[in-house]
């Protein structure tokens, strides 16, 4: 199996395009941060980024760096049909991690076997640099 890094340049996978909303979760992985929005007024960590708290409507955030730890809360075994630029890699994971801080984020786990990935596995963050403008964040067995 190819890295995630060789996965995106030679197949020109799609990536990310940071936004308005999200352009500071991109620049915070890029330094190996793991950083979410959190609301300044009543505490409520989110994601996916946006301009509003959906707890409190309150428009004060904060980008607060999160532990990077987590557990699969669920996941998907992916076997196609998918775009053609990821068909080298099927079978491959797709899981939900319920952070240490509650958030739920879309993800993968790198370097297991579909059959070892379990509801309630711990994982933690890495930071796998594609471009020198792009890294993404993906999760590994602790
Ligand atoms: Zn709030």
């Amino acid at each position: 199996m190819s890295s995630v890094r060789d996965q995106v340049m030679t197949r020109q996978q799609p990536l990310p395009q940071p936004t308005l909303d999200n352009h500071e979760f991109y620049e915070a992985a890029q330094r190996g941060e793991l950083r979410f929005q959190r609301c300044a007024d009543c505490g409520t960590w989110r994601h996916y980024p946006r301009p509003v708290c959906p707890e409190c409507l309150s428009t004060r955030l904060s980008w607060e760096r999160a532990s990077g730890r987590g557990t699969i809360y669920t996941w998907t075994i992916v076997h196609g049909p998918t775009l053609p630029a990821f068909q080298d890699d099927l079978p491959y994971n797709v899981v939900d991690v319920l952070t240490d801080e509650g958030i739920h984020f879309q993800s993968q786990v790198l370097d297991c076997p579909p059959e070892e990935i379990y509801a309630g596995m711990p994982v933690e963050a890495v930071f796998v640099p594609v471009t020198e403008d792009m890294t993404l964040v993906k999760f590994r067995r602790v």
